[in-house]
């Protein structure tokens, strides 16, 4: 695996691979790599000739009050994660003032599916979000890129972006890994204290009571959100963000499960804000 840190030299070993007639799969990541993280870059490595795992902590995602500074940094040991994995061609770790100048000045927004659920809570997160990805895929001019559906909505203003920009890149979402537990993993799981986690669980909890009732025939989004406050709110030390129950495109709520519906949650947990989601309803 190279270690690549120099946008011109990730443009030369790109353009040498599109030249040698050879595809590339691209995951971006924030590193504090975890199962999440590799299952994106095992798909990438089945699916394409070469790939690229980017890591890079994106200061312009952050609202002043987050959490860039003490978002969890561990370069060294994300390289011997990455070193474990056969198949990966290029690191790209660039320098934060490599990817943005003291006069950088331009950023893509999408605009009605950012108005929603993480957008609402975090004002220019999208908008930091597609600037960073549409400048990786500038740079590493990838076939294939992987994303998470844990980050749904990302996920889906990504698409929208590479739609309306004519970007020759093809979208991958790849299912939520789970701890044993069923937290979705996340770098941002590292926070959580011992007790935290405990109260963590309940958002796959209260997913998994969510599928089940409306497996059950529940059909009325509010008392199946009801229900997954009620069982969030059970826990020590929770703040609900957002209990979305939405069309999994353009994320407008919806009080019917008469077709596929997005359940979305953010839920604080001591110092950590967690998202995770399902579909339900589906046929
Ligand atoms: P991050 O490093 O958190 O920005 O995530 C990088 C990529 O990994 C994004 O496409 C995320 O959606 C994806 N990802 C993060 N956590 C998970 C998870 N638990 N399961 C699947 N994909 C994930």
């Amino acid at each position: 695996m190279k270690i690549i840190t120099s946008i011109k030299e990730m443009k030369k070993w790109s353009h040498l691979t599109h030249f040698r007639n050879q595809t590339i799969g691209f995951v971006a990541t924030m590193g504090c790599l975890h199962e999440g993280h590799l299952s994106l870059i095992k798909s990438s490595i089945a699916e394409c000739d070469a790939t690229v795992v980017s890591v890079f902590v994106n200061p312009t995602q952050f609202n002043p009050n987050e959490d860039f500074d003490s978002y969890p940094r561990n370069i060294e040991l994300d390289k011997n994660i990455l070193r474990e994995v056969s198949g990966i061609n290029v690191l790209f770790a660039p320098e934060q003032k490599a990817l943005y100048p003291a006069n950088f000045q331009t950023f893509v927004t999408v605009k009605d599916k950012t108005n929603h659920l993480c957008g609402r809570s975090r004002p220019g997160f999208f908008r930091g979000v597609t600037t960073i990805v549409l400048k990786l895929f500038n740079i590493i001019q990838p076939n294939t890129a992987y994303f998470g559906e844990k980050d749904w909505q990302q996920l889906e203003i990504i698409r929208t972006m590479v739609h309306d920009l004519n970007m020759d890149v093809s979208i991958v979402g790849k299912p939520i890994v789970r701890d044993k537990d069923g937290l979705a993993l996340s770098s941002r799981n590292l926070y959580l204290s011992k007790e935290d986690r405990v109260s963590a669980c309940s958002l796959s909890q209260a997913l998994e009571s969510a599928q089940s009732l409306v497996l059950r025939g529940e059909r009325c989004a509010e008392n199946i959100r009801s229900e997954i406050r009620k069982i969030i709110e059970q826990k020590k030390g929770v703040e609900i963000d957002y209990i979305s129950l939405c069309d999994p495109k353009n994320f407008i709520e919806q009080n019917e499960i008469s077709s596929e519906v997005l359940v979305a949650l953010a839920v604080r947990v001591g110092k950590a804000r967690l998202i995770d989601n399902c579909i339900i309803g589906k046929p």
